[in-house]
């Protein structure tokens, strides 16, 4: 029966779709109307449902007839098939030509009740994250605004691609996935897919290692918007540049929207390929801040709408005032303090929330280690761990250990002592010294002292 099948695909699809989504599907059995195929990913299962449902509705409905149903079994990376139960049902009535229908197939699974789930599955989408629940403020005016309107008109806008920077929690994935929404409600034709540069990656190197690197590509090249999260996670990864730098150029030239973001302004995207940087820069970059006092408000507010929560208005101008390093920590604020008020079974004040914010503020205190200064200061620094241990004398490896050292006084409870052991067995006085130069430049280089509030506010977050 899978012989037929194939022989009809083969005579409807081109030469190399066909080698690469319906030459590797393996049949595994035809029992009581229903045949089982097996895919290689999940990845595989996706794209066939998302690009072949109705060919093989067809197909299974002229060989199987009206009651025949597929249904695939998904390889798992350990190698061994798993069953996913996910299925095509063909419906009764017979379609009017054989061949032509004018509604697009529809699947039947388990997970059928055509949810919004279902719907934003292919895209990654979470669809909770929309324009309206992401308020706006100085601190973001200009990337949402380009952000609706490249959602409003994809791939058309100057904005191609839009590149959204800013620190860790300050909305960058919730404002990109919300254009990618936004595209999906207002087009459901339009194929969305969002990706962080991990998720990426990964899935390139699998394809690698599976010999399907052109499936991948294909993939990728038919994708109307691309919305790629986190780029600073292809820093250094050349082979996979090469292959984003492949796929963007193609779909932009297709005016196709790319979508991007990044913890840092393109300037300062280290071990990114020249190439792919003047890219970048071909549309727009802007960049999203902290909000500021009143905009915090709005979003605590705007939370407690959303969750039925009333919170007093002290306390709630006690949290936006006191959470000033990202929305991601305010948010953890809040759900900290609701928790323990339905805990303690506790009214929310000022005091529950004081208490809150403290116990929250010691934990992080208390999780901050050499090590992971060390490794936090390397990292912003684009330095090895070795070397700030090291003794080397170049400039900026000394600034960036003196940095580490400072940081080591500030957020741990180590003696100098054991803080000059812990680089390299350097003594007591150069640790002074360390905290000292530090200090001064704090007070007299501006560009020095953004740095520093930088990796002071990630010693802060650490532990939320
Ligand atoms: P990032 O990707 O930059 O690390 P996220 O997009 O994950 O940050 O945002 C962290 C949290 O803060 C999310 O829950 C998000 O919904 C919320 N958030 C960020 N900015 C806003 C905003 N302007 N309005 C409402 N919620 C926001
Ligand atoms: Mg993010």
């Amino acid at each position: 029966v899978w012989e037929d099948c194939l022989r009809f695909i083969r005579s409807q699809v081109g030469d190399q779709s066909f080698k690469t989504w319906f030459e590797p599907i393996v049949p595994l059995k035809l029992h009581e109307g229903i045949l089982t195929i097996q895919v290689p990913s999940q990845f595989f299962y996706e794209y066939l449902e998302e690009h072949y449902v109705q060919l093989l509705r067809q197909v299974i409905h002229t060989e199987l007839g009206p009651q025949g149903r597929l249904e695939y079994s998904v390889i798992v990376d350990s190698g061994s098939a798993q069953n996913q139960a996910y299925s095509v049902t063909l419906p009764n009535q017979t379609p009017k030509n054989k061949w032509e229908q004018d509604k697009p197939a529809k699947i039947h699974s388990p997970f059928d009740m055509p949810s919004v789930e279902e719907e934003f599955r292919h895209s990654n989408l979470n669809p909770n994250y929309d324009f309206e629940n992401y308020i706006e403020g100085d601190c973001n005016r200009l990337a949402r605004s380009a952000g609706i309107a490249v959602a409003e008109k994809p791939g058309v806008t100057s904005f191609n691609p839009l590149m959204v920077y800013g620190g860790v929690g300050l909305g960058k994935t919730h404002l990109i996935q919300s254009i990618g929404n936004k595209i999906r409600r207002d087009d459901k034709k339009h194929f969305v897919l969002y990706v962080s540069s991990e998720k990426f990656t990964t899935q390139f190197t699998d394809a690698i290692k599976n010999n399907s690197i052109q499936s991948f590509t294909n993939f990728y090249l038919q994708v109307d918007t691309l919305i790629i999260d986190d780029v600073q996670f292809f820093s250094g990864k050349e082979k996979t540049q090469e292959m984003f730098f492949h796929i963007f150029n193609h779909l932009h030239q297709s005016g196709k929207q790319i979508i991007m973001s990044s913890d840092r302004p393109p300037r300062d995207l280290k071990g990114l390929q020249d190439r792919l940087l003047s890219r970048f820069k071909w549309g727009l970059t802007a960049d999203l801040q902290m909000p500021d006092f009143e905009t915090r408000i709005a979003i605590i507010s705007r939370k407690m709408e959303s969750d039925g929560i009333y919170i007093p208005d002290d306390v709630v101008e006690y949290l936006a005032y006191s959470v000033d390093t990202n929305v991601r920590e305010l948010e953890g604020v809040l759900i900290s303090l609701i928790a323990h008020a339905t805990l303690n079974k506790a009214e929310i004040n000022l005091e529950l929330a004081k208490q809150t914010l403290k116990n929250i503020v010691h934990d992080i205190e208390s999780e901050v280690g050499v090590d992971y200064i060390q490794k936090s200061v390397g990292e912003y620094f684009q330095i090895s761990v070795e070397d700030l241990k090291d003794k080397t004398r170049k400039k900026e490896i000394v600034i960036a250990r003196q940095v580490a050292m400072y940081l080591c006084k500030e957020y741990t409870n180590h003696s100098l002592k054991s803080i000059g052991y812990h680089f390299g067995g350097r003594d007591h006085s150069t640790v002074i010294h360390a905290v000292q130069s530090v200090s001064d430049m704090i007070e007299i280089d501006t560009k020095f002292c953004h740095s520093m509030d930088e990796l002071k506010k990630k010693m802060r977050m650490k532990s939320v």
